[in-house]
């Protein structure tokens, strides 16, 4: 993992003129640039069930578009061990072997599983993999979700306490039955800081790589930073705040991205592992961090904990800032972001 960026202290621009998705970023064409270097871009719907954003400048486009290839794929690789929607993944395996005894797994999941049980010590439980002992059960596109009784037969297999690793065999075991897990929350924002190590292995710069709701950013725009836009919880095309970035990590999770509504309650994807359901203590969370498997890992942890114990968490941290919304429309900050004069969004 790549640690060598660090956080911009940012200033946050209140409002918008321009509307803006997030994650939305413009770049400066070709700006006082060499004549053959340029921007250069790629988008891919599909792979690890999102929208993969690559952008970045390059001398030469032909390296630019292998690098660009070589990020893709290592998505894709990603995406093939690390789905729980792949039946013959390697975490599928897990899923299906790890309650009966130890599984062999290669490197790269042991490693992401400690990350994830670390980040589920930092958010004090908001952040748990094994959110899917009850998620499993939910679909969000067909309107689907578990009955109380399911959720209360499942629940207590919801623990992270329950993955066992065992570094000296490389294997995982979970102590009980009925427990599964799936790296849906940390997974995207592991593939950009792998994306963006391969690009700085090959010399760039100046990059995006971005998968749904999680992006890095390396560099700037020469001269000027990225502008990344956080969206209104209710209205797509509405902006609340305006980032300006160089450097950093950046992820959004919202109660928007993946829900039903029914009888007045929002159903969505973020998952309270104390209760099995969806956790609606804020609207949306924008976590910033050097890394983007950090910032996928504290994203959630709001809509569990509520937005004043995620940032005390966050401000503990000290490379972490954060924007968040409350149900009630109001606008909370970090102590390293200044907040805007008018920061209410009703
Ligand atoms: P995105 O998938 O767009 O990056 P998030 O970063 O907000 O969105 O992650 C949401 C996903 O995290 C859910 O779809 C699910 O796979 C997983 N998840 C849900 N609840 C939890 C939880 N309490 N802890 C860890 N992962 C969770
Ligand atoms: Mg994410």
């Amino acid at each position: 993992m790549n640690l060598v960026s660090t956080v911009a202290r940012l200033r946050v621009v209140a409002g918008a003129a321009a509307p803006v998705c997030a994650p939305a970023f413009t770049l400066a064409l070709a700006l006082a640039a060499p004549a053959r270097a340029e921007w250069l871009s790629r988008t891919v719907d599909g792979t690890m069930g999102t929208r993969i954003v690559v952008e970045l400048w390059s001398d030469d486009r032909a390296a630019g578009e292998r690098a660009i290839d070589a990020v893709m794929a290592e998505m894709r690789h990603i995406d093939t061990n690390m789905s729980t929607y792949k039946p013959d993944s390697e975490i599928s395996r897990v899923n299906a072997h790890a309650a009966q005894g130890p599984v062999k797994i290669d490197t790269e999941l042991f490693d992401l599983l400690e990350t994830a049980l670390e980040y589920s010590r930092i958010t004090e439980g908001a952040f748990d993999i094994t959110y899917a002992s009850v998620g499993f059960m939910y679909d969000f596109r067909a309107h689907h979700r578990p009955t109380e009784q399911q959720i209360d037969a499942a629940l207590p297999a919801v623990n992270y306490h329950h993955v066992l690793l065992d570094r000296a065999t490389h294997t995982v075991r979970f102590s009980r039955p009925g427990v599964r897990i799936d790296l849906g929350g940390i997974a995207k924002g592991y593939a950009v800081d792998r994306g963006i190590e391969i690009l700085q292995r090959r010399g760039i710069k100046h990059a995006l790589v971005s998968a749904g709701g999680d992006s890095r950013i390396i560099g700037d725009r020469f001269g000027k930073p990225w502008i990344v836009g956080i969206r209104h919880p209710d209205h797509k095309d509405q902006v609340i705040a305006r980032l300006p970035l160089v450097d950093t990590a950046i992820s959004t999770s919202g109660d928007y991205e993946r829900y039903y509504d029914e009888n007045g309650v929002r159903y969505h994807h973020i998952i309270d592992p104390r209760t099995g359901h969806s956790a609606s203590a804020v609207r949306s969370a924008t976590v910033l961090a050097p890394t983007a498997t950090r910032t996928d890992g504290l994203s959630k942890t709001a809509f569990v904990l509520g937005a004043e114990e995620a940032i005390r968490i966050y401000e503990k941290l000290g490379d972490v800032d954060a924007v968040i919304v409350r149900p009630d429309g109001k606008v909370l900050y970090t102590k390293g972001l200044e907040p805007p004069p008018a920061a209410d969004h009703r």
